[in-house]
């Protein structure tokens, strides 16, 4: 499933060009445009899920995956031993601003919690 309107659904189908960094038959990573760290991917499912509050319990495999994925990212990239984040935001309140799950990983640098 994709939403021709959606940003993340075009970095899938390749209409928006993206530096993808990491694909399988479930996912793809591609690094951010607006980097917040030195690693900074976002590893999105193929298919279109808007929010968390749109998972059903027939994506628990495919979240999954994204956590794999981010594992995978993280000792292609070095950071896996000094520590990185993968955390995803749900809706406006959370900073949510694309409306196709990802989940940002972010490491490179120190990381303070709690975020802001
Ligand atoms: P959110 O704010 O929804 O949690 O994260 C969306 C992320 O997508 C932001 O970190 C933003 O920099 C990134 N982003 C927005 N547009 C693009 C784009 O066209 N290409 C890439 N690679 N990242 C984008
Ligand atoms: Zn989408």
């Amino acid at each position: 499933m994709t939403e021709p309107d959606c940003l993340f659904c075009r970095i899938v189908s390749g209409d928006v060009p993206a530096d993808v960094v990491y694909e399988s038959d479930e996912a793809i990573a591609f690094r951010d445009i607006n980097p917040q760290a030195p690693t900074h991917v976002l590893v999105i499912p193929r298919k279109h899920i808007a929010t968390i509050n749109d998972l059903e319990d027939g994506d628990a495999g495919l979240v999954g995956s994204l956590y794999l994925a981010a594992k995978a990212i993280a000792a292609a990239e070095g950071i896996a031993d000094a520590g990185y984040r993968a955390v995803m935001n749900c809706n406006e309140g959370a900073g949510q601003s694309v409306f196709h799950i990802h989940l940002h990983v972010l490491g490179g640098r120190a990381l303070s919690w709690p975020p802001g």
